[in-house]
């Protein structure tokens, strides 16, 4: 499977098959090599600039390799539970203890105190549509992968039911407004981010984003990587790139 070429984890590779990817897209084909470096959780990776129109499949172009890193880490920290969790049984064993139990997981939903999300990675789109359909697309990229779960937040939904499907979010797709009221209102931690997509840099330009990408920029100082997608590289986008990316981004036409 090209898919499984381009390094992707299994459970990600039988989402695009059911959705009937069976070749990568161009900028699907030249971007994920690049995003996703050697491949391994820990490297650093690079940034990327990548000139995209709508309908190229740029979305899954960056949600594939930030989701594959997602579930790399996962699949490390559940390996770590588990090792954990045996070491206590087997303590409790050998004192005659009873054996621990695991932790349940609690309904979200049902949480009256609600803990702030801290997302590993974070995708900005201009509109709500657009990050309603990138959250969509999410969505249905890791319907195999258990454990890795989507928000999305954008202005317009009912505060609370936003903030509750917030909880343990691991990847979020917002709209910058709608991002920064949950940031200040604590319902969102971003100092955990490690990966910053923009989606659509022009047009979040042309709507004036502008002071609050800056100020995400500036939120999300510890991430790993930033990659924009944008229609043109006109020299404003250039100029953004080169304010938030290592050298202005690596570029993808
Ligand atoms: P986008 O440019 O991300 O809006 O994607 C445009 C459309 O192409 C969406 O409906 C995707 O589901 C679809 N798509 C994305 N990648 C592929 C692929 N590799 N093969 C076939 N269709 C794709």
């Amino acid at each position: 499977n090209p898919f499984t070429a381009l390094g992707l984890d299994a459970a990600l590779v039988r989402a695009v098959t059911d959705l009937g990817y069976t070749q990568p897209t161009e900028v699907q084909a030249k971007a994920i090599p690049l995003a996703m470096g050697t491949g391994n959780a820990d490297e650093a990776s690079i940034d990327l600039m990548v000139s995209s129109q709508t309908g190229s499949g740029k979305t899954a172009a960056f949600l594939l390799p930030v989701l594959n890193t997602l579930i790399a880490q996962k699949a490390i920290e559940a390996a770590a539970e588990q090792a954990e969790f045996e070491r206590q049984r087997a303590e409790a064993a050998a004192s005659g203890e009873p054996a621990p139990k695991r932790a349940k997981r609690k309904n979200p939903m049902q949480t009256r105190n609600f803990k702030a999300a801290v997302p590993g990675a974070l995708v900005l789109c201009p509109t709500r549509e657009l990050a309603q359909q990138v959250a969509h697309d999410a969505i249905e990229l890791v319907k195999h992968c258990k454990g890795l779960r989507i928000a999305n937040v954008v202005g317009g939904m009912p505060y609370q039911m936003q903030i509750a499907k917030l909880q343990n979010a691991d990847l979020v797709v917002a709209t910058p407004g709608r991002l920064l009221d949950l940031q200040r209102s604590m319902q969102i931690k971003l100092d955990k981010v490690q990966f910053l997509v923009v989606d659509e840099a022009d047009r979040m330009l042309d709507l004036g984003f502008a002071d609050d990408l800056e100020e995400i920029h500036q939120m999300t100082a510890q991430r790993k990587q930033t990659m924009m997608f944008s229609a043109t590289f006109a020299a404003r986008i250039q100029q953004l790139a080169l304010r938030v990316m290592h050298e202005g981004g690596a570029n993808v036409q």
